[in-house]
């Protein structure tokens, strides 16, 4: 991976000090301050597929996206990509015994609903949890799902090891739908043993207690223990009807019927 360095030899413009930048930053400030108010309540009209709303979505996330969040449900752009992938892919009516870690709380009823058994785990989750088991460990019994639900947790323990019991839970045939933060130009996992802070996970991970930021590989970290991978990434029309993330993908990971090797 190629790096940008400094090297002096373009000229410079002047820089602005004292007084001058003061009033430039307070003003500059305030125009953001200004549209953000303005975009706050949602710029375009749009629809949510899961409670069938329509109209503006609201601004969410630091730095705030626009048009992120459906008022009616509250989900999310990550939330609208899954349950339109859940409807049209028809996954649910196929795939039986359900395990879904870090239950959204939107998703978890209408999951519940449509599984013949439904399960739910999180070692910290405040409300009540089917396994309160680590993740990189469960304990719980081989081949015993035919679909693991797993959105934005990799990020924060060790996928491998996570990844790793998905497919050893999983039924042969069994899929695994996983979505995480991933910087796609970015070839590899960017992890930095030296980043111990929140202060400092924040600034290197994007939130404070994320332990990596995930490049392109994180499509080989998936295949690691045998998995079959698919990309669902979102695409137009989708993308503005919708109010989803451009380039934002669900990886779709199935234990083969029969095991390689
Ligand atoms: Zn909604």
């Amino acid at each position: 991976m190629s790096m940008l360095k400094k090297t002096g030899t373009i000229g410079k413009i002047e820089r602005p000090e004292g007084k001058i930048l003061q009033k430039r930053i307070k003003r500059i400030a305030k125009q953001r301050v200004e549209l953000f108010e303005a975009n706050a309540k949602g710029v375009f009209p749009r629809t949510c597929p899961i409670c069938d709303y329509e109209g503006k979505f609201l601004a969410y996330g630091t730095p705030p996206r626009y048009d992120a969040q459906c008022p009616s449900c509250r989900s999310l752009e990550r939330h609208r990509l899954f349950w339109l992938y859940l409807d049209r892919s028809g996954i649910l009516k196929q795939k039986k015994r359900v395990l879904h870690f870090a239950p959204e709380s939107l998703l978890e009823p209408l999951i519940r609903d449509a599984a013949d058994l439904y399960e739910t785990s999180d070692l910290f989750a405040k409300r009540d949890v089917t396994h309160r088991v680590n993740i990189e460990d469960t304990g719980l019994p081989d081949e015993s799902y035919d679909l693991i639900i797993c959105n934005h947790v990799l990020e924060h323990v060790d996928d491998g090891k996570a990844v790793a019991e998905f497919y050893r839970m999983l039924k042969p045939g069994g899929v695994a739908l996983l979505s995480t933060p991933v910087v796609e130009g970015w070839r590899e996992t960017y992890e930095n043993a030296d980043v111990e802070t929140g202060p400092d996970k924040l600034l290197h991970f994007g939130q404070a207690d994320h332990i990596r930021y995930f490049g392109a590989d994180v499509r080989d970290r998936i295949r690691a223990p045998g998995f079959e991978l698919e990309d669902i990434t979102a695409v137009e029309p989708d993308v503005h009807k919708y109010g989803l993330m451009r380039g934002e993908t669900l990886f779709v990971a199935t234990r083969p019927e029969k095991s390689k090797g």
